[in-house]
């Protein structure tokens, strides 16, 4: 059977979700108080219905608790997001991710039971100032507090190379998990692949041996 998706608070977040979700042809249920914002996704979404999420009946009629993930997307509103994520674990639903507008919001969400919280203006932040504190980096995501995968363009320094030569798991503590030429992607590089100076790298590792492996061999 399908995945059931619902989207609460269909803003610039919640919207983007919902368009993507329905794309990938999930079953989702798009929900916002404004009509306006109902009208847009009615013919994009599997349903769309304008409801008022802090109203536990409306949650209740809804049958939300049968759904495998509710994504709560309402923006400014605190306490109304809050009440919702709440109400929603209260249901029983098995999956609720929240998004945060700031660390407290962030606390709180964990401290109520939502399963994941998204803090979608810092994280992108983060990536941004990654790719811009580097030239070598074209794109970041954080794992834990000290581990990441970065998609960085390999240097003169790797040309040549074969991956056994340059052995960065025993180097620099690092595994090159994925290697990107002309648009093709390898995820399962041979150890006697060469890389070439502009070949794009996707590495894992902690963000101290990320950076000695930036560093020397970049
Ligand atoms: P973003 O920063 O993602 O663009 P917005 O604040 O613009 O977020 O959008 C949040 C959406 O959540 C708005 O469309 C708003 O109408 C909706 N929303 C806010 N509170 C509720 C609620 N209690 N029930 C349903 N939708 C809500």
């Amino acid at each position: 059977m399908k995945k059931q998706f619902a989207v609460i608070g269909l803003g610039r977040f919640g919207g983007s979700i919902c368009r993507t979700l329905s794309e990938e042809g999930a079953e989702v249920l798009a929900i916002d108080m404004d009509e306006d914002r109902v009208n847009e996704f009615t013919p994009i979404a599997t349903h769309a219905v304008i409801a008022d999420s802090t109203d536990e009946s409306v949650l209740k009629s809804l049958g939300l608790r049968n759904f495998d993930h509710v994504i709560v997307a309402i923006g400014d509103n605190l306490q109304a997001s809050i009440l919702t994520t709440l109400m929603l674990k209260e249901l029983g639903v098995k999956k609720v991710t929240a998004k945060a507008q700031n660390d407290y919001h962030e606390k709180v969400l964990n401290k109520i039971g939502a399963d994941r919280v998204a803090h979608p203006e810092r994280d992108m932040g983060v990536r941004v100032a990654h790719n811009i504190t580097s030239s070598s980096v074209l794109d970041y995501l954080e794992l834990s507090h000290e581990h990441s995968i970065v998609e960085v363009i390999a240097g003169r320094k790797m040309d040549g190379k074969t991956l056994i030569e340059l052995d960065v798991r025993a180097n620099y503590g690092v595994n090159i998990v994925a290697i990107k030429v002309g648009g093709k992607i390898n995820v399962s590089p041979r150890a006697d692949q060469t890389v070439h100076s502009g070949d794009i790298l996707i590495v894992i590792g902690s963000d101290s041996d990320i950076d000695r492996f930036k560093k020397q061999l970049l």
